[in-house]
Order: C-alpha cells, then structure tokens, then sequence
C-alpha cells in the first residue's frame, strides 16, 4: 500500500523544438512526454524511494502508454489508474519564449484525463498511507474531479492521512473568486500548501506573499511552503519563518520544477528529516528538474539528489 497518494491529470506534453517559436505557422514539435502535475509529482516521489499511488485516466493509445510506462518503470502504483477505451490521452502543447513564458494549447478536460468517478476513491487503498497531495490544476478541471478529489481528502482525513495541496490555480480559466471557492475545502483540511508568492495571494486576498503565507498558518495550515523559483523557497511554521536558498542551476525547462518540489519536501518528512533538511533537499530536487527538458526528465532518483545537495 503507498504512503503517499497522489490523484489527478496525467497527460503528454508536445513542445515546440525552438524557443520563440509560437503555435500561428509550421515548425518542429518534440514530444510526447509524460506529463500532468499529479502525475509528475507521482513520478518524482517514487524516484526519491517513496511508495507512491497515482489514481488518474489515460486513453488506450500510445500516448497513454507513454505516461503508464514511465510511471511504472519508476515504480508508481497504477492499480486505481485507469484506461478510457473512448477517449484519447490529455495533450498539452507547449511553446516556450526567450522571456521564459510559455504558451499552451490544451486537449485535457475532454479527454481521458477529465474522466474520475467518486466511486473510483477507494477507502481502503487509503488505510496507513500518509499523504494524500492535491493539485489545484485537477480541481480546476471539472465538477467529477471535484468530486473525487473532496471525497478522497475526507477518506484521508478520517484514517489520519495528512493533506498536502499545491495551489498551482488556473485563474484565466474559472476566475479567481471560482478558484479560491473550490480550493477553501482541500486548504481547510491541508498540513501542507506549497505555493507559489501569486498564489498565496490569490487563496487568500492578501496583498504580500509573506502576509499570505502568514495567514495561511494562522488558519491553521502546520506547514506552508512559498516556492521562489531560482531563489528558492521560504518556509513559514507557526512562530517563525525561514528561507532557504536556491542551488544554482542551468534552467532548461521550468515545467515540473514546483511539483518534484513537493514531492521531495514530503518525502524528506518521511524520512525523519528536520525541516531545514525537507526544504534543502526540496531546492535540490527542484532545481535538478529544471535542468532537463520535459516535465518529468529532470526528476532525480534519491542518491542522485542527495549527492547534488552535499556537494553543492
Ligand atoms: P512552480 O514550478 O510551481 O512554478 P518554482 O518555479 O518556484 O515552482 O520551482 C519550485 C522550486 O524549484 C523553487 O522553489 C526552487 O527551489 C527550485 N527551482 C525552480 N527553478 C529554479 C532555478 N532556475 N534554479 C534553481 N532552483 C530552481
């Protein structure tokens, strides 16, 4: 049975082969790589040495076969995920520009990867796990993942399963009033929310990152996370705060940075680590994702991001 759970969209990502190069004329695409933010969290755990559970849906195609491969070549536990015979796999393309912006065309909510009954939660695949992680991408997604993603977390909460959430919220899509409704029952019940600085301000109204972030304890989250990107992280605890700098790195691709991030901090508690250790190895972890391109080729395997944070 995994210690960690982690449900929501897996899908392909196809990204333009140059930077600058949008979507309006002919040009190369690279791809398909195995994506979606639950998922590449789900990847990522598993590499560090967690036993890791992904429920989610993919298509019966080669896309699919794609995602299900690498996850279960690095020894994620595919038994709640499923195969849709009507529906193809989620794609998300990609194009990156020299500012660092990315643009994306997506084929997610009306495919395989919109697809998840309550019904699919299974109670007992909860029993001894740990954590149960939350992406806001997957709660933006529709009403059925809505569902099953509330159902999950009061399954979790009823056998002592901590929640953990990344907000990673979509605005431009439900609205930010729409975003903080459906996020307010998974922060409710969360011990950890790794945001980014936007982020925390969008859940909560505030208008800094740190008043955000300060809030957000005080309402009761044990442990909230503040993701800095290439200056690393700020981790805010009740009574105090800290930060902690980035590892200097090459960025490539910042697809999957914040999500590997994660991944490593609740792996690091796992493993008894204090909290300065948790958030160190999670700024390894996430600047080694960043260095590879594709969301998940960056995703380090345990001794890898162990020896890259002693040596750096
Ligand atoms: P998200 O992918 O959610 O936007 P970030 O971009 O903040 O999240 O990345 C998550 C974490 O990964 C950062 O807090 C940092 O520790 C690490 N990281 C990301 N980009 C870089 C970078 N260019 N150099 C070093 N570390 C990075």
């Amino acid at each position: 049975m995994p210690e960690i759970i982690s449900l929501g969209e897996a899908l392909v990502e196809i990204m333009r082969h140059e930077v600058g190069v949008g979507f309006d004329r002919p040009d190369f695409f690279v791809g398909p790589f195995p994506s979606g933010a639950p998922a590449i969290f789900a990847d990522c755990a598993a590499r560090l040495g967690a036993r890791v559970g992904f429920i989610g849906t993919v298509g019966n195609d080669d896309f699919g076969k794609v995602i299900l491969d690498r996850l279960e070549k690095d020894g994620v536990d595919l038994r709640y995920c499923y195969i849709d015979s009507h529906l193809t796999t989620g794609v998300a393309f990609v194009a990156y520009f020299e500012d660092g912006s990315r643009k994306f065309i997506y084929h997610i909510g009306n495919a395989a990867s919109g697809v998840i009954e309550e019904e699919r939660i299974k109670e007992d695949y909860f029993e001894g796990a740990s954590f149960l992680h939350i992406n806001g991408s997957a709660l933006s997604m529709n009403e059925a993942w809505r569902k099953a993603i509330y159902r999950a977390v009061s399954v979790a909460r009823e056998r002592g399963v901590k929640i953990s959430l990344d907000p990673n919220l979509r605005p431009e899509i439900l609205g930010v009033d729409k975003v903080r409704d459906i996020c307010r029952p998974v922060v409710e019940a969360a011990s950890f929310v790794f945001p980014s600085g936007e982020e925390a301000m969008m859940l909560t109204g505030k208008v800094t990152p740190d008043e955000a972030c300060r809030f957000l304890v005080e309402s009761g989250v044990e442990y909230v996370v503040l993701k800095r990107g290439d200056k690393g992280s700020t981790v805010y605890v009740k009574g105090r705060s800290f930060e902690v700098p980035a590892f200097k790195v090459d960025e490539v691709d910042p697809t999957g940075a914040g999500d590997c991030f994660d991944a490593a901090f609740l792996v690091g508690m796992l493993r008894g680590f204090d909290l300065e250790k948790c958030a160190r190895f999670a700024n390894a972890v996430g600047a080694l994702a960043v260095t590879r391109k594709g969301p998940m080729e960056g995703a380090p395997f345990f001794e890898d991001a162990m020896s890259f944070m002693e040596r750096s």
